[in-house]
């Protein structure tokens, strides 16, 4: 026994080489889980994020390739971390973004960022949580957006991305809201919805409205924060991370079918 909360669990946790899915991973791996990984990335840098997870405490990891545009590689992914899993905790973290008016949005646009936000979200969660109800324990944490919540305008696949998760989520947290016992855990099913955090998805926003501060960009995040974030405070990574954390362990048992807003108040307004 280590006494650790995630002691014997394993989590695969999608797009977990960079930004916010690699925060994620960090905080489970320190809390003693095994670590799936997957996203992007060159072989050195998978060996990096690997040594990084091991370091922090996970006992093992393991990368998992699969291009969530590939319904089949999601499924041999799915396979292949029920065989070394089973995957007690499944975070569906990997997402893009693109931005353009509605008009200008392309078909291939819109197929891209619903394929990557949304459908994957409900392949690896048909595939993997069966799983978790016959087992009794299972977490499902999906990362949404304050996009899931509210709108912003020249974001309308990414918008309908995230409502369409948030709603995924609900569904999924109803059918398995009874699987379990306080004792094994139970299952559940939340999306965390972030507003402004510091990570690579969000350089082309803050590179463009740095252009109309000449450049500056430090006054092109003040801007993005000032008209949407009311604490114009970004969040760091590692606090999505603890949050994630925190849903995964015991206490979290009966909190299921909830978008927790992580963003400064933007949807409080
Ligand atoms: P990021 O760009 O740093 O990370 C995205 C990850 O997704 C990468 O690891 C990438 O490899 C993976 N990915 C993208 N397309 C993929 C594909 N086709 N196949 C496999 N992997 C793929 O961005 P981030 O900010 O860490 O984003 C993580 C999640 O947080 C996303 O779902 C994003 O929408 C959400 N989010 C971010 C913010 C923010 O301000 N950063 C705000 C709200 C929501």
């Amino acid at each position: 026994m280590t006494g650790k909360t995630l002691a014997e669990r394993t989590a695969l946790v999608t797009g977990s080489v960079q930004g916010i899915g690699l925060a994620i991973a960090r905080a489970l791996a320190a809390e003693g889980a095994r670590m799936a990984i997957h996203g992007h990335a060159t072989p050195e840098q998978v060996a990096a994020v690997e040594a990084d997870l091991r370091a922090c405490g996970a006992p093992e990891t393991i990368f998992l390739e699969a291009d969530l545009l590939d319904v089949a590689a999601i499924e041999t992914m799915m396979a292949r971390a029920a065989e070394w899993g089973p995957i007690d905790i499944l975070v569906n973290n990997a997402g893009i973004q693109r931005t353009a008016p509605l008009a200008d949005a392309t078909a291939a646009v819109w197929n891209e960022i619903l394929a990557v936000n949304l459908s994957a979200a409900f392949h690896t969660m048909r595939l993997g949580m069966p799983g978790m109800g016959a087992r009794g324990f299972g977490r499902v944490i999906n990362i949404a957006s304050v996009h899931g919540l509210v709108a912003s305008r020249d974001k309308s696949p990414y918008v309908a991305s995230k409502f369409g998760l948030v709603g995924l989520s609900k569904v999924a947290a109803l059918e398995y809201a009874a699987s379990g016992s306080r004792e094994t855990g139970g299952v559940t099913v939340n999306c965390i919805c972030p507003g402004w955090t510091e990570t690579a998805i969000i350089g082309p926003q803050v590179e463009a409205r740095a252009a109309t501060h000449g450049g500056d960009h430090d006054a092109g995040i003040a801007s993005l924060l000032s008209e949407k974030q009311p604490s114009l405070r970004m969040s760091d990574p590692s606090e999505i991370g603890a949050l994630a954390l925190w849903l995964c362990q015991k206490p979290a048992h009966n909190l299921t079918g909830t978008a927790i807003p992580v963003d400064g108040g933007w949807t409080a307004q």
